[in-house]
């Protein structure tokens, strides 16, 4: 078995969309970014790259590159979940926690549960995703930003 750990920081702003988790999420922000600034999604692959010790999506996913100018994240995914299979890994379990002090998020933590574990070749319920508030403290209590974390346990196989 393997640990990985992801954090990932995007600043919210008027006129973009707000994609956590790959679901769209009605507000009148949405988070910056070169991708489509899915900052689970990104804390997400952040951990299960650190778990194989493989980098981080930077490596991967150069924010220099026009290729990934809006990106959709959940494609990256499926991208990162290629590069650990090819290597014999598969995931046991990610727990994450979205940072953000608005909008309230629990309506919605399902479908990201849901979309990441298709991504991720396991069940839902394998998949934790939380979220928090910081007591209006710090860049996301402000409403300038939105953070995310993630653990991810990976496994790898026998006769890796
Ligand atoms: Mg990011």
């Amino acid at each position: 078995m393997r640990i990985g750990h992801g954090y990932d920081v995007h600043r919210l702003t008027e006129g973009r969309k707000l994609l956590l988790g790959g679901v769209e999420i009605p507000f009148e922000k949405g988070l910056l970014g070169h991708s489509d600034a899915d900052v689970l999604t990104h804390a997400v692959m952040d951990a299960l790259l650190g778990a194989c010790a493989l980098g981080d999506i930077g490596h991967f996913f150069p924010d220099s590159d026009p290729a990934f100018a809006g990106a959709d994240s959940l494609k990256l995914l499926e991208e990162v979940m290629r590069q650990l299979r090819a290597r014999g890994f598969r995931v046991g379990n990610v727990d994450a926690t979205v940072l953000a002090q608005r909008p309230k998020l629990a309506p919605y933590l399902d479908r990201m549960r849901e979309n990441l574990a298709v991504r991720l070749g396991v069940a839902p319920d394998r998949i934790s995703v939380k979220a928090t508030t910081e007591e209006k403290l710090g860049f996301t209590g402000s409403g300038e930003g939105m953070a995310a974390h993630a653990m991810a346990l990976i496994l790898e196989a026998d006769d890796r």
